[in-house]
């Protein structure tokens, strides 16, 4: 289907945007500039994400505006001014400081989304030493594999998962020494200690040591799709990045309430759910609970979001609803809505417009790019489907490898390559720890080769066509799993779809769809007919899938990402490889 764009323009605008004309800003933008935005460490002593984030702005004007705003799930609700949490942050570097822990050295964080891990997690920037977080769902060997590649010097968790995952696996990890539970009163022995009675102890002030920008800040360990996870290192510069896209994408104005939806776990979770919004001094919103579409909802109404950053599964799993979110609840102050982690559908991008009053904005991006490097903008018609323009700052292009030296810049529009973007913007990684080669191999003679396949329309905008990895090869075409899932999802039966490529000695790949239900369909044979022939009359023979099978649930990553390398795994006898990300609640 040929989807229509959505137009913007200033009428359509309730504040005028950050980022009014993009080809301008595009054009005349230099992080120099971008740079004297921020505050720098006094005295000229460098940069460093937690004074930009807290201290700056504890020491001025928003004092004693909300900072965080967490909700509990039994629905209690804390505020942390941004004064208060520049004093909590205080203790906790505090807490570092006097155990022992140093700039460079590891703080993991296994934990749900309880305040203590946000308060740990910019407490360990202040120190200089290096945030890690952990999903606290993960099971212990996928929490042994992070703590010993990644040298966790300290670990802050609570009693019971440390009890159930991490107590059985210290005698395994020499080197963590502290572990803080967020959860008790007193000292279980003289390794596991209680952090509430560290933090009471510990002085309300501290300095920031002097922070190199390319001092190591962050370590986010994603998922290979063999072997082990890879672990990609950022650096204090990094918030060069968050604050940028805070101001263009996310389009931050002053006394905005901001929710992002993903777990630190996950990059989202740390670079938007963590820095961008309390560098621009807005207040944060953090939910306890997963998803939950009422809880959700009344969220949005009851702490008056104005700007929304979830996650392509999430949106569908509230498109699954049949009920007008808008006749029950009062979204009025929802200003702009963006998603990423996977390819946003076009059928959500309209479906947001229709059924929450606006289109919800898709965005691009990696653990690898630290932040946002193609998006759609507040100011810009979007091509529903489509990820956008690249970011200010941002050089992106549709690329060939000619060999391990050399890529050809593809310039005619529509040509299908290898996404790939210029390096050196401030949040790029620079390493995966222990593999440098696997460092190096990602780029090619300047440029930082994504792994995932795109093309760029003769107006610039960007389509995702795959996972390198995931593209199937099917009668001589080069077929796009999104394209087709985004067909399936058309269907009024169909709520979610993966698709993978089965080998196939005559057709080199035969393309195979896995389908999940709306609520209250059956699956049966003349459905599945149905939707086989409704693809094909979509996508055309040699695309559609031939195959079809019914399934109640896609296997998925904590951060929502449909598992097709799983799906495939699976349907071939192979081995798994790491499947620690899979959701499995
Ligand atoms: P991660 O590092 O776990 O966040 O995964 C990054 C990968 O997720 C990218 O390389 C893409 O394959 C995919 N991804 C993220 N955002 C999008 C998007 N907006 N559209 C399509 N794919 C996306």
């Amino acid at each position: 289907m040929n989807w229509k764009p959505i137009k913007k323009s200033s009428d359509t605008w309730n504040i005028k945007p950050n980022l009014p004309d993009y080809h301008q800003t595009y054009s005349s933008f230099s992080w120099e500039k971008i740079r004297r935005e921020l505050d720098g460490l006094p005295d000229s002593k460098g940069l460093n994400i937690a004074h930009e984030a807290v201290d700056r702005h504890a020491d001025g004007l928003l004092r004693d505006h909300p900072a965080i705003r967490w909700i509990g799930s039994d629905g209690t609700i804390l505020d942390f001014t941004y004064a208060r949490l520049k004093e909590e942050t205080n203790r906790f570097a505090n807490v570092l400081k006097q155990l022992g822990i140093q700039k460079g050295d590891r703080v993991f964080v296994l934990a749900g989304r309880i305040p203590e891990l946000y308060i740990a997690a910019l407490g360990t920037l202040k120190n200089g030493s290096v945030f890690c977080p952990l999903f606290s769902a993960f099971g212990p060997e996928p929490i042994f594999q992070r703590l010993s590649r990644g040298n966790a010097k300290l670990l802050v968790t609570t009693k019971p998962l440390y009890k159930q995952k991490v107590a059985g696996l210290m005698d395994r990890l020499p080197q963590l020494q502290n572990v803080l539970l967020a959860d008790v009163d007193e000292d279980m022995d003289k390794t596991v200690r209680s952090l509430s009675e560290q933090m009471t102890k510990a002085s309300k002030t501290f300095t920031i040591p002097p922070t190199d920008p390319e001092q190591m800040a962050i370590l986010h360990f994603t998922s290979g799709t063999t072997g082990m996870p890879k672990g990609a290192v950022h650096v204090h510069n990094a918030v060069l990045t968050h604050y940028m896209t805070g101001k263009y994408v996310m389009d931050f104005h002053p006394g905005d309430v901001f929710w992002c939806t993903a777990d630190p776990g996950w990059v989202t979770g740390t670079s938007y759910g963590i820095i961008a919004p309390l560098v621009h001094g807005v207040t944060n919103i953090i939910d306890e609970t997963d998803f939950d579409a009422k809880r959700w909802y009344e969220i949005l109404e009851n702490q008056k979001v104005n700007i929304w950053y979830t996650a392509p599964t999430a949106i569908r799993r509230l498109m699954r609803m049949e009920f007008e979110p808008r006749r029950e609840y009062d979204l009025s102050h929802l200003r702009l809505i963006h998603s990423v982690g996977e390819p946003l559908n076009p059928e959500a991008v309209v479906w947001g417009q229709k059924k929450l009053g606006l289109p919800i904005h898709d965005n691009w991006w990696q653990t690898e790019t630290g932040g946002i490097m193609i998006a759609n903008f507040a100011s810009v018609d979007i091509r529903p489907g489509s990820m956008g323009f690249p970011l200010p700052g941002i050089e992106a292009a549709i690329v060939r490898r000619v060999n391990n030296d050399k890529v050809e810049v593809v310039k005619d529009p529509e040509v299908q390559g290898d996404l790939a973007l210029r390096a050196g913007w401030p949040s790029m990684f620079r390493e995966y720890l222990h593999d440098e080669e696997r460092y190096r191999k990602c780029f090619v003679a300047g440029w930082y080769i994504t792994g995932d396949l795109a093309r760029r329309d003769a107006d610039g905008y960007f389509w995702f066509i795959g996972r390198a990895d995931d593209i199937i090869k099917t009668s001589g075409h080069m077929v796009g799993p999104f394209e087709v899932e985004s067909t399936l999802m058309e269907h009024p039966a169909v709520a979610e779809a993966g698709v993978i490529g089965i080998p196939n000695p005559m057709i080199g790949e035969l393309v195979k769809a896995f389908v999940t239900l709306k609520p209250k369909i059956e699956a049966d044979e003349k459905l599945r007919l149905d939707i086989m022939g409704f693809a094909r009359k979509k996508l055309g023979s040699a695309v559609a899938p031939k195959e079809i099978e019914f399934q109640d649930n896609l296997p998925k990553t904590r951060s929502g990402k449909i598992m097709r390398r799983l799906l495939k795994a699976r349907e071939l006898g192979l081995p798994e490889g790491d499947i620690s990300t899979l959701e499995t609640s």
